[in-house]
């Protein structure tokens, strides 16, 4: 292609193809022209000289914007963000709401906690006064992330207080704190399935 450089039989650690001439460095390998134009635009200040190649896939697939000067030692987080739920008194009147507002269908509707499949996110619906629960609405939005799995969901909460115990609910393990702002928010991880 007439770019400067020299030609490694090297392969790109994204696409898996010839590097050619036009490589680009990241810790554990290098990347072609082609992936460059995607890598370039989420990895801002050419931040992926500090990434591994499993780091750089990651943030390709995900789409997420990595910046120089947030990454803090090359780190890429392995918490996600992939529900939260609201509260709501009429779970008929909220699914209709929801239903109307979002052009679709309920994928899991229940009496005590009804789910909408956004994508990839699962944004949900909690009856919370049918499990005998208090909530005001000003902090009814509980906002929830995801670990890797129990060991690091545990090692996470080992000293914090927890204002709802670590709990297995159906496929996952779960259990609530308020952050530092009184913020009620949600931790959970994936239960094995053994
Ligand atoms: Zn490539």
């Amino acid at each position: 292609m007439g770019f400067l450089g020299i030609e490694t039989e090297d392969l790109c650690i994204i696409c898996g193809k010839k590097v050619g001439y036009t490589g680009f460095d990241c810790l554990d390998g290098q990347f072609c022209w082609t992936c460059y134009d995607k890598i370039n635009k989420l990895c801002l200040n050419k931040s992926w000289e500090r990434m591994t190649s499993a780091q750089i896939r990651k943030v390709v697939e995900d789409g997420v914007f990595y910046d120089h000067g947030e990454l803090q030692g090359g780190d890429i987080s392995e918490v996600t963000f992939d529900s939260l739920y609201i509260c709501v008194k009429d779970m008929d009147r909220a699914i209709s709401f929801y239903e109307n507002l979002f052009g679709m269908k309920v994928s899991v509707k229940d009496d005590i906690y009804s789910v909408f499949e956004l994508g990839s996110f699962r944004f949900g619906l909690f009856a919370f006064e049918k499990k005998g629960e208090e909530h005001s609405f000003g902090s009814s939005c509980v906002p929830s992330f995801t670990f890797a799995d129990k060991t690091a969901l545990m090692e996470k909460i080992n000293s914090m207080d927890l204002d709802f115990p670590l709990t297995k609910i159906n496929k996952n393990w779960v259990c609530e704190i308020t952050d530092t702002e009184g913020n009620r928010i949600e931790l959970t991880a994936r239960a094995k399935s053994s």
